[in-house]
């Protein structure tokens, strides 16, 4: 058992590192990359940092392999909300979380977005 689950490990790592991406890698890519750059927006962004994420969001959405049609719909529902690291954060976790509703997936609970993409604050992350 031990050996089938390290081989299988080792697998994934081959593929991870060889073979082009899955819906599921990129979305995770993608999502982190997200997550990230929100967590490390300003809390008080000049006027063409806002400018700037909201051409990054776009650019992004337009130009994302799968799934961008709808995703636009959710961002022409509920527009990107640039004013800061929070605001900005809430409203991704929001856009996610429609997806995660779409796919059948457990809301994520925004409250501890920031636990989870800047301070890492659970004992794992600590490793
Ligand atoms: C813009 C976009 C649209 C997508 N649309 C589709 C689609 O239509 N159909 C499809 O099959 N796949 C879609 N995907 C991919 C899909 O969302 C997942 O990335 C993929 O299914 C892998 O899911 P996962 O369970 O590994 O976790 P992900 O959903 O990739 O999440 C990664 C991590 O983010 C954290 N997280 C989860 N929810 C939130 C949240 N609301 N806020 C903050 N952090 C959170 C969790 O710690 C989670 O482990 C989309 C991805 C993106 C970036």
């Amino acid at each position: 058992m031990a050996t089938t689950s390290a081989k299988l490990e080792k697998d994934d790592v081959w593929r991870m590192e060889n073979c082009p991406a899955d819906s599921v890698a990129l979305g995770r890519a993608a999502w982190t990359l997200l997550h990230t750059a929100a967590a490390y927006y300003p809390d008080r962004p000049a006027p063409s940092q806002m400018e700037s994420m909201r051409l990054f969001m776009s650019s992004l959405v337009e130009n994302y392999p799968c799934f961008s049609k709808e995703f636009k719909q959710y961002m022409e529902e509920e527009p990107i909300r640039v004013g800061s690291k929070k605001k900005l954060s809430e409203w991704l976790c929001k856009q996610h979380n429609k997806v995660n509703e779409k796919l059948g997936k457990p809301p994520f609970d925004c409250a501890i977005v920031f636990d989870r993409w800047l301070q890492g604050s659970c004992k794992q992350c600590e490793q």
